[in-house]
């Protein structure tokens, strides 16, 4: 139920111009987005490599109808990608296409993410393309696929285990060579098209993710779930499958002692860094995940203020 309800408040425009306008809320997102501008996400990753987290940076939107928009979205990632250079980091691009302005156009699209892609690949930064709702599925992979045909490779693609859809999926984009991000998924999906009990998600989540391992190339196992990390090892174990052969990726802010003991036993583990100032959406979809996050963060920003001392102390 709580799950329902945070994943329709993150569609819901009105209570989002209520919410977003609060300091509270605000303050509340800051555990999850580490701030608007590119310097905060340059500085969050900075301190991810210096605990030796890899990054993927996201700039936050979707849905984007403006081109005015769209384009200015893509002036932003191509600022990341040169303040990154310049401060001698590396990290790589989430984006979503729907931010680019897939909805106005394939034409606009193309134009817009031509001057990321040509950005990306002269300075070698790897762009993974978000998957969205179950509307966008076949959208976003046929532009990845477009892209992947002209040439693009430095680009990768995510899937969600939670559409039945997704082992053909799995499939096409094996046949393509192409990486994968592999996530349970985030959004509020008809049991027509989706599973919906987390124990058939998981079922499906490993199946994926094994053949992934077996006969794709370096996927990325996108989960906090100690259950299918735990199943990932098993299986890289039981078949041999090195350590250079995939990639955890967990979300910034999320399970930190996690990331930690994951790279304390050897295994690359990437954060996902949003930041921009549209966190609304993605904050309530972390809420939908874990409703006790809203425990936690309303305590956190209690204890940091000055009325900390009134919080009762453990
Ligand atoms: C790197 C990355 C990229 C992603 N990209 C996409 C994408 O492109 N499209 C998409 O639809 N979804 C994406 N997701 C979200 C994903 O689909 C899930 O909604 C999300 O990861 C929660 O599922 P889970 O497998 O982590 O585990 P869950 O079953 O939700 O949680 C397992 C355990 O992890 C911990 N945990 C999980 N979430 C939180 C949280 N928010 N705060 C604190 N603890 C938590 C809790 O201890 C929980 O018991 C991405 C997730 C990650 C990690």
């Amino acid at each position: 139920m709580l799950r329902k309800g945070f994943l329709e408040l993150a569609g819901s425009d009105g209570v989002r111009r209520i919410l977003t306008g609060t300091p509270v809320t605000r303050a509340m997102s800051q555990r999850f987005v580490p701030g608007e501008r590119v310097e905060d996400v340059v500085a969050a990753i900075r301190t991810a490599a210096d605990s030796g987290l890899a990054a993927t940076a996201n700039y936050l939107g979707e849905a984007v109808r403006s081109p005015d928009d769209a384009r200015a979205a893509a002036g932003v990632y191509l600022d990341l990608l040169q303040a990154v250079e310049d401060e001698g980091l590396q990290t790589h691009a989430s984006l979503k296409f729907t931010q680019m302005g897939q909805d106005i156009s394939d034409a606009f699209l193309e134009e817009n993410l031509t001057p990321v892609l040509e950005r990306a690949r002269a300075t070698g930064t790897f762009l993974r393309f978000d998957m969205e709702s179950s509307a966008y599925t076949t959208r976003t992979l046929d532009a990845f696929e477009s892209l992947w045909n002209r040439g693009w490779r430095e680009i990768g693609v995510v899937l969600q285990a939670y559409l039945k859809r997704t082992a053909g999926d799995v499939r096409r984009m094996i046949d393509l060579g192409a990486r994968v991000r592999l996530c349970k998924g985030a959004y509020a999906e008809s049991p027509d098209v989706a599973y919906t009990e987390m124990p058939r998600i998981r079922r499906n989540f490993v199946e994926l993710m094994e053949w992934l391992m077996a006969d794709g190339v370096y996927p990325a196992i996108a989960t906090h779930d100690e259950s299918l990390i735990s199943a990932a090892r098993e299986f890289a174990d039981r078949r041999g499958i090195g350590r250079d052969r995939f990639e955890f990726q967990l979300l910034y802010g999320v399970r930190r002692d996690l990331q930690v003991q994951l790279i304390e036993e050897g295994y690359t583990v990437r954060v996902y860094v949003p930041f921009g100032d549209q966190w609304y959406p993605y904050l309530m979809r972390r809420l939908a995940e874990r409703p006790e996050n809203l425990a936690f963060m309303v305590e956190s920003l209690v204890k940091e203020s000055p009325l900390g001392f009134l919080w009762p102390r453990r």
